[in-house]
């Protein structure tokens, strides 16, 4: 796999990274100050409305007790102060109609809307935005009604409130853009922080795939996710070394084992070639070429038996074997060899113990085990086969007297070809515990082993057990 992968830059997790803290900041910014707009918006508007509220009942009081032609001069005054385009009052008769009213020149339309004029007389105090032609602002204004049944009318622009407005969407804007660019740096900032360290990740896989198997992820001393992310990288990687190295290992063993018949094969096949051999020798090489030709079929089906069993994984039984049976069948196979050697093979078997599984992988599995005992065990030693049950499991123990197993071999004794030294004199091709072990797990179970050099070793197969005889029984 190339790992040249044209990296997009809008693809890539930094600029995805940035552009989420810029948009998260900017939406953070635009939703606390755009509520604050409304809010102070909202506040400035009641503020005004209670304004004119207030100027109503003051001038209200005016009416009451001065005469019109006083009132107008007050009101007049006041709207010189302020200004025409400012400010306007107008006084309505109990009919509606108007009987007085400041400098309108600004405020043309501001009387067309009858219904407040009407609302107002019937006792309501009316508020609403008028729009003064060529002002940018909307001005407010307030009808209610006062003494005599007349209604009061008072009109005042919101240039004020809108100028404030207008500057704290000035600022919001500009905090914004600030804000935004904040954002944009933080969020730039902290995705290549982040990603740096992903780089070592990338960097370390990279050397890796061009043959440095040396090559390992620096792992900080923070604990982060980068952290956990390049310990279980380099985890993998020492795994993955521990597995090219077993598979070489296997590899050259396989070769080497290939050799030895090979070579036979081959000598035989020149013996044969040679045309003056007496017929007795031809027959001689044409056994050692078949017995070179089954050692060879047997490698390979061990090896394939092994592999197959353990791609299968763990085997659904539905079968139930009379494993007791099976377990005496093995020792009844092995007994005659044993005592030939002059082993004492002793046997303690519990009767009527069934397990789920396949009776002949499963017995195939103890016969390597039981073949090791006799196999590796000299004349006047002992081999004991114990069948016996712990809880749910089925236990078998074969225990020898043999020359028992170094620590440093205990482990490796199960590996694929793995053979001690000392046992080469011997049969063999280093397949058998593998193949067991193999077996048992796809059983769910396990073979262990314990041992002692000079004085033995303690092979415990453990399985499955079935707690009744479940039909269809099979019998060895
Ligand atoms: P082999 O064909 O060599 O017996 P196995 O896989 O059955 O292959 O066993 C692997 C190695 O484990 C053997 O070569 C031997 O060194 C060691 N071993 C197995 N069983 C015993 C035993 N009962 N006593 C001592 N060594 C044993």
């Amino acid at each position: 796999m190339s790992w040249k992968i044209p990296l997009r830059y809008r693809n890539s997790l930094a600029f995805r990274l940035t552009a989420l803290y810029t948009i998260t900041g900017v939406l953070a910014v635009v939703v606390v100050l755009g509520g604050s707009y409304f809010i102070l918006k909202g506040q400035l508007t009641q503020q005004m409305d209670q304004s004119l509220l207030n100027e109503i009942e003051e001038y209200a009081a005016l009416i009451a007790v001065q005469p019109l032609n006083v009132v107008r001069d007050v009101l007049d005054q006041e709207v010189m102060s302020e200004g025409s385009n400012t400010l306007f009052f107008r006084i309505f008769d109990a009919d509606g109609k108007p009987i007085f009213a400041t400098d309108l020149n600004a405020w043309a339309g501001s009387d067309s809307n009858r219904t407040h004029i009407l609302a107002a007389l019937q006792g309501r105090t009316v508020f609403e935005n008028f729009q003064q032609t060529g002002e940018p602002f909307p001005a407010r204004i307030v009808y209610s009604r006062i003494s005599n049944g007349r209604v009061l009318q008072i009109g005042e622009t919101t240039a004020g409130n809108a100028l404030v407005l207008r500057h704290f969407r000035t600022v919001f804007f500009l905090v914004t853009l600030v804000l935004a660019l904040c954002s944009l740096v933080t969020g730039w900032l902290l995705a290549r922080s982040t990603l740096k360290s992903l780089q070592r990740v990338t960097r370390a896989a990279r050397a890796i795939s061009a043959g440095d198997w040396s090559c390992r992820v620096a792992v900080s001393d923070r604990g982060d996710e980068i952290d956990i992310l390049a310990l279980a990288f380099n985890e993998m990687i020492e795994r993955i070394q521990v597995l090219v190295r077993e598979l070489r290992n296997v590899s050259d063993d396989i070769a080497h084992d290939l050799r030895t018949p090979i070579t036979r094969l081959r000598v035989a096949a020149e013996n044969l070639l040679r045309r003056d051999a007496p017929r007795a020798e031809q027959e001689e090489t044409a056994v050692v070429i078949l017995e070179s030709c089954d050692e060879l079929l047997g490698l390979i089906n061990t090896m394939l038996e092994i592999s197959q069993t353990e791609a299968a994984g763990i085997l659904d039984a539905t079968v139930s074997v009379d494993y007791s049976a099976l377990v005496e069948d093995v020792c009844d196979l092995f007994r005659p060899a044993a005592e030939d050697k002059g082993i004492n093979f002793v046997t303690n078997i519990k009767p009527s113990v069934f397990v789920r599984g396949d009776i002949r992988t499963l017995r195939r599995a103890l016969a390597n085990i039981v073949d090791n005992a006799v196999k590796y065990t000299d004349a006047d030693g002992e081999v004991s086969v114990l069948l016996d049950v712990q809880g749910a499991r089925v236990a078998t123990r074969v225990k020898d007297t043999g020359p028992g197993i170094h620590d440093e071999h205990i482990e490796k004794i199960f590996s694929r070809f793995y053979r001690v030294d000392s046992s080469r004199t011997e049969g063999g091709n280093g397949l058998g515990l593998s193949l067991s072990r193999a077996i048992c797990r796809a059983h769910g179970g396990d073979v262990t082993v314990r041992s002692t050099v000079g004085v033995g070793s303690d092979f415990l197969m453990l399985l499955k057990g079935a707690e009744k005889k479940l039909e269809p029984s099979t019998r060895t």
